[in-house]
């Protein structure tokens, strides 16, 4: 049951300004009605026999090539899961599995990797400056008994590209029995994954960071690539990745990928002018805020910044209490704050680090609602300030 809070929000809904994309996108509305189906009258099992199972699984069959065809792989090399967190498990605990040795990454990798690769007693090296994984560190961590290393393809905080290609260079250098892992989930909506895919094994994504539903991902296993299943059924997805199918989710996340792909280009050149509208006047009119990333290093939808001298949680409340959603990663540990383990990796200083601000734009984001953010932000800003010591 919805309560008469959580009903006020669904109303109010459309006057909000929606700047947390890295956190979760809007669905697209293709992506919608191309579900439906699936959630009424075509709710047949595509692992059956019958004509009615058959037909279903010749469109979880059809969403695959589309996937495929985004991604630069085989249509026998993609496994649909449950989400972003499970395919980056499913690469790192099943190498682990299947393999043994010891997963390496960097300490700026989502949760979804880092506790893995921590969980199994692996290493975490550093990070350079950008939040991306430091080339030098990862060949001294590698070594004859490593089985997978994992490089994420766009940091989820600060928004920093890593480039595979060096990382592959590095890893087939010094490791070469190794998997390459890449969490691509930031990736789709910025970075053309024809060009990641070449150099990795295994990579993952999940369809609500690109305009489709929760709850539905994507782990490409390159052919020859073994990994332990993490579920162990009816062996679907060819012994893959057990379970029945959310044939909805499926074709969901094969409309929006492909339409994320259709339209990246026209869409990065409009929000980066959004992107660097935003940032370059708050640089202009508040005086000690630091751009995290250098945007070359970085994708178009992103802005990262870091107040000195300011608590992100209250930059937060204000900005909610105008109905600007946005996020920050700082964390409350023992009662007292703490910077997000990304800028914390990065080095950031820890009286910028405590004021970080993520800003993440996307399909839905308007010039209006940037203009809107931007004169609240200031006064928001100043406002603290004024009554900070
Ligand atoms: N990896 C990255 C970089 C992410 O940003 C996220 C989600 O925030 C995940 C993994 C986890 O994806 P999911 O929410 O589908 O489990």
């Amino acid at each position: 049951m919805l309560g008469p809070d959580t009903l006020a929000v669904v109303q109010d809904h459309a006057s909000l300004t929606y700047l947390d994309h890295a956190a979760t996108t809007p669905m697209r509305a293709d992506a919608v009605n191309a579900m439906l189906p699936f959630l009424t009258e075509r709710f047949a099992n595509p692992s059956g026999s019958h004509r009615f199972a058959r037909s279903i699984r010749q469109v979880v069959d059809e969403a695959r090539d589309v996937v495929a065809d985004v991604i630069g792989c085989d249509a026998g090399e993609v496994v649909f899961t449950g989400c972003g967190t499970e395919s980056d498990n499913a690469a790192i605990v099943g190498t682990q599995r299947r393999h043994g040795g010891i997963a390496v990454c960097s300490q700026a990798e989502h949760h979804a990797v880092l506790n893995a690769v921590e969980h199994g007693g692996g290493r975490v090296v550093a990070t350079d400056s950008a939040g991306s994984i430091d080339l030098h560190h990862l060949a001294r961590a590698l070594s004859d008994d490593v089985s997978i290393v994992s490089a994420m393809a766009v940091n989820n905080e600060v928004g920093s590209i890593t480039s595979l290609k060096a990382v592959a260079t590095v890893v087939r250098e010094h490791a070469p029995q190794a998997l390459l892992h890449t969490d691509a989930v930031q990736a789709p909506c910025w970075i053309d994954l024809r060009s990641i895919s070449p150099h990795v094994d295994l990579l993952a994504l999940s369809a609500h960071k690109f305009g489709g539903p929760k709850g539905v991902g994507v782990l490409m296993v390159r052919k020859g690539t073994v990994v332990e299943p993490l579920l162990q059924g009816g062996g679907q997805e060819r012994d893959r990745r057990s379970g029945t199918h959310n044939v909805a989710g499926i074709v969901a996340l094969a409309e929006a990928l492909r339409l994320t792909d259709l339209e990246r280009a026209t869409e990065i050149s409009r929000l980066e002018k959004l992107r660097n509208r935003l940032v370059d006047q708050l640089l202009m009119q508040l005086d000690d805020v630091i751009e995290t990333v250098p945007r070359d290093r970085k994708v178009a939808g992103s802005a990262h910044v870091c107040f000195a001298d300011i608590e992100s949680e209250a930059l937060l409340y204000f900005l909610d209490e105008v109905g600007i959603c946005a996020s920050a990663a700082s964390a409350c540990a023992s009662g007292a704050m703490e910077p997000s383990h990304v800028l914390a990796a990065m080095g950031v200083e820890r009286r910028f680090a405590l004021g970080a601000l993520r800003l993440s734009l996307g399909q839905t984001t308007t010039a209006k609602e940037i203009d809107y953010a931007l004169t609240h932000l200031v006064a928001i800003v100043r406002r603290l300030r004024g009554v900070a010591p």
